[in-house]
């Protein structure tokens, strides 16, 4: 069974992470990171959804409405709320997963505070659209979600820059990772000062627990996408023994981890700057991949191709299948296992209805039909 996702694990980052910690772990992946993104500052969080809170706080937002897609990882307005913000949502763009942008201007309001452009499966967000936007309401911030993207770029320009800051989720299924952990980058060296104050004043510092577990963890995921491993681990997953690990979210409530005011280990940092080191090599084979799957599947006539994107950095190969369980038995019996990534309609969660005060077709579409396509190694 190929995987449905499969992090890009070798030896390198196993010994990594077994190598003695070094007090500026942290700070060198924060460096390299920033390096990589071609930002001035990285500053390194348990969770990208901590780094969202603490930089809507670092930004001076409370009280405000948050305007972000209502087709996106549900741990965003989780943040927002966290925060003691109100998040907005808009619904896709038609042809894209994208929010639509042309739909912003009808949810401001004089207590908007931010805008969270995503880049979602990797899709550059339209940074023409997005400029208009930001020349017309010079005031709302702009924050860039990079959790998919990480460094697409939108006719060359790199979509982490174009805002007032990015985050960046690290866990074991994004592009590259920390095992846990996110980042935020910004190139403005007032707001990454106050940030860092923010995590300093807010965070504990990593327990030796936490990082045994986190070790535990990465040596329990190493060999699970061994092929005979992984084919005992889908079976589990397939009936349903692995739901507490796999889920990350419950329907109805609004929630953080436990740990998620525990800053990274410094063992999650020395994985993630082996990981960093990876990142051009990751890139170009799943953009290779994603092409390879468009060619291939050409005449699949029960699915719906996604767009080829220039500057994409596909997060994931996303297509759409009416009959979505039809579609993933059909691959799985050639061995093949598609995910389905984002099958929720934030706006329709029971925890957010309450936000909902309009029909989001585009987005309800999409939560029942993506089904994606394996991009790993
Ligand atoms: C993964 C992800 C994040 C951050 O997730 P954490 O698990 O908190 O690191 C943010 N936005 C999107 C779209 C994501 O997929």
């Amino acid at each position: 069974m190929i995987p449905r996702f499969k992090p890009d694990l070798d030896l390198q980052e196993i010994i990594a992470a077994l190598t003695p910690p070094h007090k500026d772990d942290v700070e060198r992946f924060e460096q390299a990171f920033a390096e990589k993104m071609e930002q001035r500052h990285a500053i390194a969080f348990p969770y990208g959804r901590t780094g969202l809170m603490l930089l809507l706080e670092a930004m001076g937002l409370k009280g405000k409405e948050v305007i972000c897609p209502a087709y996106t990882c549900v741990v965003v307005p989780h943040a927002i709320v966290f925060s003691g913000n109100t998040p907005v949502f808009v619904d896709c763009e038609e042809g894209g997963f994208n929010m639509d942008l042309n739909l912003v201007p009808e949810v401001i309001t004089s207590n908007t505070g931010a805008i969270i452009a995503t880049s979602i499966f990797g899709y550059p967000v339209d940074l023409d659209k997005l400029d208009s936007l930001r020349n017309k309401y010079p005031h709302i911030k702009i924050i860039q979600d990079c959790a998919h993207s990480f460094a697409a770029k939108w006719k060359g320009r790199h979509v982490q820059k174009a805002g007032d800051a990015a985050i960046f989720g690290l866990n074991i299924s994004k592009i590259i990772t920390s095992i846990f952990g996110g980042m935020v980058t910004t190139d403005n060296d007032e707001l990454a000062d106050k940030l860092r104050r923010l995590r300093n004043e807010r965070l504990k510092s990593a327990s030796l627990m936490k990082s045994l577990r986190r070790l535990l963890y990465l040596l329990a995921v190493y060999p699970a996408f061994w092929k005979p491993i992984y084919g005992i681990i889908y079976r589990m997953e397939r009936a349903g023994l692995l739901n507490k690990f796999v889920k990350y979210y419950n329907e109805n409530i609004i929630d953080m981890p436990k740990d998620y005011l525990q800053a990274m280990s410094k063992l999650e940092a020395r994985v993630g700057i082996v990981q960093t080191q990876k990142y051009d090599k990751v890139v170009s084979m799943r953009i290779q991949k994603a092409f390879e799957w468009y060619e291939n599947l050409q005449n699949e006539n029960d699915i719906k191709l996604p767009p080829m994107v220039d500057g994409a950095t596909y997060s994931h190969f996303v297509c759409i299948a009416n009959d979505r369980k039809a579609v993933m038995e059909k691959w799985r019996k050639k061995g093949i296992q598609l995910g389905q990534i984002i099958e929720y309609c934030i706006p329709y969660m029971k925890a957010y209805s309450k936000y909902r005060v309009k029909e989001f077709p585009f987005a309800l579409k999409y939560s029942n039909t993506t089904v994606n396509f394996p991009l790993g190694k």
